[in-house]
């Protein structure tokens, strides 16, 4: 069991990153929390942190990725067509671009509101605290941190890089249990894989699929998707096998 290590600075709480990682045992990660106002004021803070980082970042990926027939992009993100409607796709090929600022997503938080909810009342020891949001720039300074510390090929297995984190969609969530670790635990890990999606979310990072995700299993992070959550966790599939979108590691 990792625990995670909760450090304050600047007024922010620190959490697990792009999710990640079961191998990185001090990992002290920072991200926003949540429930403080996730726009304007923290970006700002992030800012004068990372020393205008996002421009630069923004400016060394001006090559776009190579589409899957089945996606299209609106100049902010990438998404394909559900069965219910449109759903965002980001992943190691497909960023979302660094203006991209929408905050937490009110339909999501509540559904995870209800979700945390009905664990707490079956004896789960879920946290109310979770990670939700993270602004592109925070995510920039995170990734910043752990490169400059552990060199870039170890940051990028377990942080994601700005633009190609979920987190930055208001969409997804890491669940924190009531000792801060993140959720790990085998019975609360089933639970979530059988019924997450009853609340419209779907477990994202699943246990042999890290040539798909591109990612390293994550029990805890959760991803909206609505209605359509039931047909993918039926299937057993990744978002990116269930809709036919590229996925896997970065290209370069
Ligand atoms: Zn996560």
């Amino acid at each position: 069991m990792k625990k995670i290590k909760w450090i304050s600075a600047i007024g922010t709480i620190l959490l697990l990153t792009a999710c990640s990682f079961q191998k990185h045992s001090s990992v002290e990660e920072k991200a926003e929390s949540s429930k403080t106002a996730p726009t304007s004021a923290s970006t700002k803070e992030a800012k004068k942190q990372t020393g205008d980082f996002s421009t630069e970042a923004a400016d060394a990926r001006s090559t776009s990725p190579t589409m899957d027939k089945t996606v299209s992009y609106n100049g902010s993100y990438y998404s394909v067509q559900g069965k219910y409607g449109e759903v965002l796709v980001v992943n190691k090929h497909y960023p979302l671009s660094p203006d991209y600022n929408p905050g937490e997503d009110p339909e999501a938080q509540a559904s995870l509101l209800e979700l945390i909810a009905a664990m707490q009342e079956q004896g789960y020891a879920i946290s109310d605290q979770y990670s939700g949001f993270r602004s592109y720039d925070t995510q920039s300074s995170l990734y910043q941190n752990y490169v400059a510390r552990d060199g870039q090929a170890a940051a990028d297995r377990y942080s994601a890089r700005p633009g190609y984190s979920e987190h930055q969609t208001g969409l997804a969530y890491d669940l924190i249990d009531t000792s801060g670790n993140l959720v790990q635990e085998k019975k609360a890990s089933k639970w979530l894989l059988k019924h997450a999606a009853e609340y419209g979310f779907v477990v994202r990072y699943l246990y042999g699929k890290e040539k798909e995700t591109g990612y390293m299993p994550e029990e805890w992070h959760l991803r909206y998707v609505g209605k359509e959550a039931k047909d993918i966790a039926k299937s057993g599939l990744t978002l990116e096998e269930y809709y036919g979108f590229t996925g896997g590691d970065y290209e370069d």
